[in-house]
């Protein structure tokens, strides 16, 4: 009894300056010793989620942008355009790979409410799902919404939420489900959380969300223009690090172009 399997969602494709994820890609620093202008890179930035299946419920892990991004996210699109989005990137389609409906969903977990986690979350209010994030993070979304400052959070995904069948939980972890672990890091948001899952033949999967964009990170213990607060992004550096030496744990950095390529995605299972 427990987790059977976990399918890999596509969600599309986000772009942005990489600087966001990695200090100093284009050797800027260099740069201003030198005089010599250096142009900024861009990178692709594969949009997730997933389904875990568990004998005890069926878990969706994040929602991906909302379906009309160019249309309702205003000026932002500018700096992360969704530059790939098909019918086959919304909700409803990735769940029919694995011969599931919204409403066949029982837990929906928010690893935290940014516009490529939350944008298509709206198919489950109605339904009653539970919809599942840290308490810091369902309050700095709607602090910030309410103060007009929202950046990567969009009204327009909180409000479809409004009067959802929201559950917080406060403090460091949460067992959802057994072997399913919601831990929380802060570091990129005030709320992000990893997951860590462990599978019914005893792997550890450990999802990291936001709060590692790409691999390099781990290496360098830095993050770009997305740092949130540097305490909390080093004290959870380090205890990913620390979790990643078990026995048959992986990490799941789904944000990695090059990574993402590799995983198996939706109708196939995470091995
Ligand atoms: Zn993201």
């Amino acid at each position: 009894m427990g987790v059977k399997n976990i399918y890999l969602l596509d969600f599309g494709i986000l772009s942005g300056e990489l600087g966001w994820f990695l200090p100093d890609p284009a050797g800027w620093t260099e740069t201003a010793v030198e005089k010599k202008p250096k142009m900024p890179v861009w990178t692709d930035i594969p949009v997730t989620g997933a389904v875990i299946e568990h004998s005890d419920g069926i878990i969706l892990m994040d929602t991906g942008s909302h379906p009309e991004a160019k249309k309702v996210w205003g000026p932002v699109w500018e700096v992360f355009p969704m530059t790939k989005f098909t019918d086959e990137n919304r909700l409803e389609n990735q769940l029919k790979l694995i011969g599931l409906k919204p409403e066949d969903i029982h837990y929906v977990v928010f690893t935290h409410l940014h516009l490529d986690h939350a944008g298509q979350a709206y198919h489950f209010k109605d339904l009653n799902t539970p919809l599942i994030a840290h308490k810091k993070e369902l309050m700095w979304a709607t602090y910030l919404m309410y103060l007009g400052k929202t950046g990567a959070y969009q009204p327009v995904d909180l409000e479809a939420l409004k009067g959802g069948s929201w559950f917080t939980f406060d403090g460091e972890t949460f067992e959802l489900l057994p072997g399913v672990d919601l831990m929380f890091v802060g570091g990129h948001t005030p709320g992000s959380i990893i997951i860590k899952v462990t599978t019914e033949a005893g792997n550890n999967y450990l999802f990291t969300g936001d709060f590692i964009h790409l691999p390099e990170e781990l290496e360098r213990e830095s993050k770009g223009w997305l740092l949130g607060d540097v305490d909390e992004y080093i004290t959870g550096l380090r205890k990913i690090k620390l979790l990643a030496r078990r026995p048959r744990t992986n990490l799941v950095i789904s944000h990695d172009p090059k990574l993402w390529e590799k995983y198996p995605k939706a109708p196939k299972a995470l091995k």
